[in-house]
C-alpha cells in the first residue's frame, strides 16, 4: 500500500514536508522549516511524528528555507539516508543551510545575552556541524535523468522555473506515479526558464501560494522604476527585503535596465548579503538554467555595490542619503533587512518594499497589513514608512500560470493534492481545478494519511 501524508506545507506555504510510504519504505518530499506565526514556528521544536531514523530517503525540490531548513534537525534526530536534489539545489542549500545554522546561533547567543527568552539558556534548533552532516548526505541528480531511490523507487527532475535549481520530482514507487510540483516560477520570467510540463502522474501535489490570486499584467520593471523615482524625489531609501540568490539578481537586473533606459541614473544601489558574491558565480557556474546573458550580468551587477561585512552594513544603515538597499529575509523573519528595516522604518520619507510572498505571521506581512510598529531585536519600532508590494516580482507562479502547469498532463491523475498554501488560497485553486479541469482534487490537513 502506497501513502502520502503532509508533515507541514498543508494549510501554510512554510514547513514543506511530504512523506510517501510504501511497505517499509518512507521518502520524505522537501524537510521545510515552519515560519511566520508563533504556533507554526513552535512546530519546528516538536519532534516529527515520524522517527527520522526510519526515513529512507529525502528529495529536495528547492533550496528556499521552508523546504530545505529542518535538514540539519533531521540530520540531528538520526536521519541517515542520502538527499536527493539537483546540483544546483546542493550548491545553494549549501549557503542556504550554512548561513541558517549561523543565524540559529546567533540568535540563541543574542537571546542569551540580552535576557529576552522564555528559555534559560535559549538553544538553537540545530548547530552549524549539524548542517555540514546535513550537506554531506546530498546525492545531486541532474535534470531529466532517472536516479533509483531505496525500496526500488525512482526519481526524475524536471525545471519549475522559481529558483536557480528548482525542480518538480516525479517519483515511481509502488507501482504509482506521484508528482511534487515544488514551488513553481512564473512563466515569461526575466531570469527563469519556464516551469516544464510533466506528461503523465497517478496522483499530482500542487503548490498554492497564488491559487487565489492574478498577478498584475504590469510591466515588473516599470512598476519597480516608479516606486524607487517617488521615493527617490522625497529623499527617501527604499529597503528591498528579497534573497540574496535569486529575486536580488532579477531585481539588479531589472535596476539596470532602467539606468539603460537613463532613469536611476544618481540612485545607488547596495546588495547587502554575505552570500551576495556566492550567488553571482552560483549564476554562471549553472549559466544554462537560467536566462541571464552573461555579459549584460556581469554589466548589471557592476552597477550595484557589495556590501559583505557586517560593519560596513550597519554603516549603511546610518547613511541618510536616497538609495535602494536589498537584503535578506525576503519575508524579514532575520538577517541583515532587519537592522535596516529599524533603521528607515520610522522615516515617512523611505519605503519598505516587499516583491515576495508574506507568509501569515511573518513582519513582512504584518507591515503589509498596515502595522504602525513593528518589534525587531526586543523592541518596538514605529512604522511611518511607505510599504509597497510588487507581487509581479515574486518567483511563484499566480493561478493562471499554476492551470497552465497542470494542462500539460497528457492524462488527468486520478488524484491531486493543494498544498503549501494559507487556507483560501488552497480551496480557490482547488475549485478552479474541478471547474476548468474537472478533475477531483483534495486541500489535505496536516498529518492526514491518504492512500494512493
Ligand atoms: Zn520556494
Amino acid at each position: 500500500m502506497l501513502t502520502f501524508t503532509s508533515h507541514g506545507g498543508a494549510g501554510t506555504v512554510t514547513g514543506s514536508r511530504h512523506l510517501l510510504t510504501h511497505g517499509d519504505t518512507r521518502v520524505l518530499v522537501d524537510c521545510g522549516l515552519f515560519q511566520g506565526l508563533k504556533n507554526l514556528r513552535e512546530l519546528n521544536w516538536r519532534p516529527l511524528p515520524v522517527a527520522p531514523p526510519t526515513i529512507d530517503a529525502v528529495v529536495l525540490t528547492h533550496a528556499h528555507l521552508d523546504h530545505s531548513g529542518y535538514l540539519p534537525r533531521l540530520v540531528r534526530d538520526g536521519f541517515a539516508g542520502k538527499v536527493h536534489l539537483t546540483p544546483a539545489t546542493g550548491d545553494v542549500a549549501a549557503l542556504i543551510l550554512r548561513d541558517s545554522a549561523f543565524l540559529q546561533e546567533r540568535e540563541a547567543e543574542f537571546a542569551n545575552r540580552k535576557g529576552f527568552s522564555k528559555h534559560h539558556p535559549a538553544l538553537p534548533l540545530y548547530a552549524s556541524g549539524d548542517a555540514e552532516r546535513a550537506i554531506a548526505a546530498f546525492a545531486p541528480a541532474p535534470l531529466h535523468r532517472t536516479v533509483a531511490l531505496p525500496g526500488g523507487a525512482t526519481l526524475t527532475f524536471r525545471r519549475a522555473g522559481h529558483m536557480l535549481g528548482a525542480a518538480t520530482a516525479r517519483i515511481d514507487i509502488g507501482g504509482r506515479t506521484v508528482v511534487f510540483s515544488g514551488d513553481l516560477g512564473r512563466y515569461g520570467d526575466t531570469v527563469m526558464h519556464d516551469p516544464e510540463p510533466v506528461p503523465d502522474a497517478d496522483a499530482v501535489v500542487i503548490e498554492s501560494t497564488y491559487g487565489d490570486r492574478r498577478h498584475a499584467p504590469a510591466d515588473p520593471v516599470e512598476a519597480l522604476g516608479a516606486v524607487i523615482e517617488r521615493t527617490v524625489q522625497r529623499g527617501g531609501t527604499v529597503v528591498i527585503p528579497a534573497f540574496a540568490v535569486g529575486r536580488a539578481q532579477s531585481l539588479i537586473h531589472h535596476l539596470w535596465q532602467l539606468r539603460q533606459a537613463g532613469r536611476l541614473r544618481n540612485v545607488p544601489v547596495y546588495l547587502d548579503s554575505p552570500m551576495a558574491g556566492s550567488a553571482t558565480l552560483l549564476l554562471h557556474r549553472y549559466d544554462d538554467e537560467h536566462r541571464l546573458d552573461r555579459r549584460d550580468y556581469e554589466a548589471a551587477c557592476a552597477a550595484v555595490t557589495y556590501v559583505r561585512d557586517v560593519g560596513e552594513s550597519t554603516a549603511l544603515s546610518a547613511n541618510r542619503y536616497p538609495k535602494v538597499i536589498i537584503s535578506a529575509s525576503g519575508m524579514a523573519t532575520g538577517g541583515r533587512v532587519l537592522h535596516h528595516i529599524a533603521a528607515f522604518a520610522p522615516d515617512h520619507r523611505n519605503t519598505l518594499l516587499f516583491s515576495g510572498f508574506q507568509a501569515a505571521g511573518t513582519r513582512g506581512r504584518k507591515l503589509l497589513d498596515g502595522a504602525r510598529e513593528v518589534r525587531l531585536h526586543g523592541r518596538w519600532v514605529p512604522v511611518a514608512a511607505e510599504v509597497a508590494e510588487l507581487p509581479m516580482l515574486s518567483a511563484h507562479a499566480d493561478s493562471d500560470e499554476l492551470m497552465r502547469w497542470l494542462s500539460g498532463f497528457r492524462r488527468p491523475p486520478r488524484q491531486v493534492f493543494i498544498v503549501h498554501g494559507e487556507p483560501a488560497a488552497s480551496e480557490a485553486l482547488r475549485e478552479r481545478i474541478g471547474r476548468e479541469l474537472g478533475w477531483p482534487a483534495t486541500v489535505p490537513l496536516q498529518g492526514q494519511t491518504f492512500v494512493l
